[in-house]
């Protein structure tokens, strides 16, 4: 898997960088709840499922933030995140 850590600023145009990103967990209710790397399986299994159930359902969601170096203007994209295996943990302790 290969990701970019740089985008474009949909405000001016300029690079953005990444800051950071964090995967979340969609709940019944439909309300997404943080799972702090590296502890993200902890976590999960805390709302009662292991990761590879939530991932099984289409639940967990990795949310992006940024800042543009250019004029400041920060963001935010959540996205579903598909395959969830421990190739995306490589921090899994178990
Ligand atoms: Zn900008």
């Amino acid at each position: 898997m290969s990701v970019s850590c740089v985008g474009t600023c949909s405000n001016c145009g300029t690079k953005r960088f990444w800051l950071s990103d964090t995967l979340s967990l969609q709940l019944d209710d439909g309300e997404l709840k943080c799972l702090p790397h590296p502890s993200e399986s902890y976590h999960c299994q805390k709302y009662g499922l292991t990761l590879g159930q939530a991932s099984d359902r289409g639940r967990p969601y990795r949310e992006t933030f940024y800042v543009c170096r250019s004029c400041g203007r920060y963001g935010q994209t959540i996205q579903r995140q598909f395959a969830v295996d421990s190739t995306f943990f490589p921090c899994e302790v178990r």
